[in-house]
């Protein structure tokens, strides 16, 4: 039998996922929980990368705690991979007990001042999440995920300029 591992990932959220099986890897959709969540939620729009193709499954083990331990899948937010593979196979890439301590939340559609959150976009320079939003005024642009969650950001740059000066306005004429 041959077993194959391989990373699928979200063409809109990006979001990766460290699989592997001995079916097909283009049409298996991975087994972890909260990536079919994820993939229930933003659909199936998934391009898969093959790792490698391994005789055993010694080998196949011996390649998935490799590579999940360079690409950090269990403490990266940038990876579905919360908890150890319960799929096909029983045996897990990573220790039970080093789960993740930052979950990966989702916040598209959640409303944050004025901002409708979109969709998830490549994180930033400093690894934070990124999620680009919609102003109620229409303007689109990337917002970081503490600063939605943290309420630092309400609303686009250009109504936080408009607001202050309206309000002043408004106070002199009265
Ligand atoms: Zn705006």
């Amino acid at each position: 039998m041959i077993h194959t591992l391989y990373i699928k990932q979200h063409n809109q959220t990006f979001l990766k996922y460290l699989g592997y099986t001995s079916r097909d890897p283009y049409r298996y959709k991975g087994s972890g929980k909260y990536w079919k969540r994820h993939l229930k939620t933003h659909g199936n729009n998934v391009d898969t990368y093959i790792i490698g193709t391994y005789e055993t499954k010694e080998k196949l083990k011996e390649a998935g705690i490799y590579y999940s331990h360079i690409w950090n899948v269990v403490e990266s937010n940038e990876w579905a991979n919360f908890k150890p593979e319960e799929g096909d196979g029983g045996f897990t890439f990573i220790n039970t007990n080093n789960l993740k301590s930052h979950p990966f939340i989702d916040l598209t559609k959640q409303r944050f001042g004025n901002w409708t959150v979109l969709f998830r976009l490549p994180n930033n320079h400093n690894r934070k999440t990124m999620w680009s939003c919609q102003c109620d005024c229409g303007n689109i642009y990337e917002v970081i995920g503490e600063s939605l969650t943290s309420n630092k950001s309400l609303q686009c740059r250009i109504c936080q300029v408009r607001q202050p000066r309206s309000q002043y306005r408004y106070r002199k004429t009265k």
